[in-house]
């Protein structure tokens, strides 16, 4: 982390801020109060030029919330938003206190959301970590979403998104069969390990979305580094996925839709209908089983395209039904994420990206509903703007 020894420098864009904790570092670290100047917290008081303004901040402390699948620049009904919509997506998630983002495939290029310099695009905007386009097996997946093609191109395909991209690339892993009536993978074993290679030869990292039960140990024979979903988890695919300590992405409010899907689909494959309502039925006790397993949970909404933005604490309120605490759920969707990633959380000298609340969201997630601050890049944010 940069120091500073010029007390001008710390003055930032907005006031002082004295956080007057506790200041929830992690599931069982805390400190009693922090600062936030020139952009960063700061655990000692930092040296303030004289005169300068300071603001008393009263409350728990926690690292911005973090949406490991989200889709800026998906529109509702799957198109391609323009920029400025996207932007609207990324403030409506913010404002519900996510300050990271990992958007897990989009079908725009939302680089210029990056900026966040003021007047930029970005500007205000959470930090965004981008997947590039989903790659997807053709007519197997949403239409329009994807990038879709043959295994021919599988191996290329990775390597371009893997440039394009902030090193993740997203691979969707299995969809209905048609003829078969039936989810399914739609890459043979061989074509997942090829995928995973060009991934991590090109330094990326490569997730898949997955349903259904077969394309997981498919997906852990070949070294994805995470998993989207993944609702076809087993109790053998729970200890594969616990002792190479791969993430599973909950998306349980996406999750929740698998009975609409499955009346969709009912008529023609009552097959794929039937697995989709077991799937989703089975939903808490195979998130509680993980858990148990010690497969590491991040949280994720999947927002944009069928399901709006903005739904994080809905997300949080399926994990608490899962059977998470508090503390679990708070892991979920800040600190392991966020270290996941690769993203500081609260300490000293880190981007000062973290939300206050009036009373302990360890004990209760669902006081981060009513934020009393969300501080972004040290600037405390008003919605909406
Ligand atoms: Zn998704």
């Amino acid at each position: 982390m940069e120091t500073t020894t010029d007390a001008e420098a710390l003055l930032g864009e907005g006031p002082v801020l004295h956080l007057r904790g506790p200041i929830l570092l992690g599931p069982e670290e805390e400190l009693a109060e922090a600062w936030v100047a020139g952009g960063r917290i700061h655990h000692e008081r930092p040296d303030l030029p004289a005169g300068a303004e300071v603001l008393e901040v009263d409350g728990f402390v926690t690292p911005g919330l973090a949406d490991l699948h989200c889709h800026i620049g998906i529109g509702d009904g799957g198109g391609g938003t323009n920029l400025a919509e996207a932007r609207a997506q990324a403030i409506t998630d913010r404002d519900t206190g996510v300050l990271l983002i990992r958007d897990a495939g989009s079908i725009i290029d939302t680089r210029a959301l990056q900026d966040h310099a003021p007047g930029a695009p970005g500007h205000r905007l959470p930090r965004l970590i981008r997947c590039g386009r989903h790659l997807a097996r053709t007519r197997r997946y949403l239409r329009g979403y994807a990038h879709e093609l043959e295994p021919d191109r599988l191996g290329e395909a990775v390597r371009i998104e893997a440039e394009r991209s902030d090193g993740w690339v997203k691979l969707v892993g299995d969809w209905i069969d048609r003829a078969a009536g039936d989810l399914a993978p739609t890459w043979s074993g061989g074509d997942f390990a090829a995928a995973a290679e060009a991934a991590h030869a090109a330094g990326a990292r490569i997730t898949t979305h997955t349903f259904d039960e077969e394309t997981l140990p498919l997906v852990l024979d070949a070294g994805f580094d995470c998993l989207e979903h993944a609702t076809g988890l087993t109790d053998e695919t729970i200890a594969r996925a616990a002792a190479a300590r791969v993430p599973v992405v909950t998306t349980l409010v996406n999750v929740d839709h698998f009975s609409e899907y499955a009346a969709q689909g009912e008529r023609k494959f009552p097959a794929y209908a039937a697995h989709m309502r077991r799937l989703r039925e089975g939903r808490f006790a195979r998130t509680r089983s993980a858990l148990e397993a010690g497969v590491p949970l991040l949280a994720g909404t999947d927002a944009g395209g069928v399901l709006g933005h903005g739904i994080i604490h809905d997300e949080l309120d399926e994990l608490a039904r899962a059977g998470l605490d508090g503390t679990q759920i708070l892991t979920a969707a800040s600190w392991a994420p966020r270290q996941f990633l690769g993203v500081p959380g609260l300490e000293d000298g880190a981007p000062a990206d973290l939300l206050v609340t009036a009373a302990d969201p360890r004990r209760d997630h669902r006081v981060l509903r009513e934020l009393r601050a969300v501080v972004l890049r040290g600037e405390l944010l008003r919605p909406g703007r």
